[in-house]
């Protein structure tokens, strides 16, 4: 999606351990209007799959999931990270490692929001390591809902997780995928066929 490459581009700024940052658009300050037309590129994209759900995780997932819905006409849910040591009842629960801050951490979604019958589309802004999509598919399988697939803003394609979905046979589909990024110099280099499917 050249707009969103060329935004990346523009704003970007690349961080020690391989962290993109984009809080002038995506991350903390939040550009709509490209939320908007990133929402109409998913829903392009994953037009034929009878998407009934989108499932992200808190907390940055959560803006360009919502924005997407719109484009779907489907409810958002949205994982939650939570500290409680006796999870039980009626929560489906996995464990996630956070890419950013390197801890693990439960994450839980409520029964009633995610079952047999939902066809789900899982939404996120970063792809690195696919943990956090890993974590999401998890609470996808023990719902006994249909995965259709991923829909991610920025993958970084220098990391695994990418690549280890889609061996899984999981449909990614990245706007942007960055192929390497040098922290000196500023340069993002960028994949130039974004659009891959599992
Ligand atoms: P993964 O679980 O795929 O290793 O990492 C994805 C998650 O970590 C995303 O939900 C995102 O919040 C965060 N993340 C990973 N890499 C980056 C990055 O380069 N920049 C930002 N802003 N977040 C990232």
């Amino acid at each position: 999606m050249e707009l969103l490459k060329e935004k990346i581009r523009k704003e970007g700024k690349i961080k020690e351990g391989n962290v993109l940052k984009v809080d002038s658009f995506l991350n903390h300050q939040m550009d709509v209007e490209l939320f908007s037309e990133i929402g109409k590129e998913f829903a392009g994209r994953f037009a034929k799959d009878q998407v009934n759900k989108i499932l992200t995780i808190e907390a940055s997932g959560i803006g360009i999931a919502c924005v997407a819905a719109q484009s779907f006409h489907v409810p958002v849910v949205f994982a939650k990270k939570t500290q409680t040591k006796n999870i039980a009842g009626d929560v489906y629960t996995t464990k996630v490692q956070s890419y950013t801050h390197g801890r693990i951490y439960d994450i839980i979604v409520a029964k009633e929001f995610l079952g047999k019958g939902d066809r789900v589309l899982l939404i996120d802004d970063f792809l690195a390591n696919g943990k956090a999509l890993e974590g999401l598919i998890a609470l996808v399988e023990e719902a006994g809902a249909e995965l259709v697939g991923a829909g991610i803003v920025i993958e970084k394609g220098f990391q695994t997780g990418g690549d280890m979905l889609r061996k899984k046979g999981i449909r990614v589909e990245s706007l942007a995928i960055v192929e390497s990024m040098d922290e000196a110099t500023g340069q993002i280099v960028f994949r130039e066929n974004g659009r891959s499917t599992g």
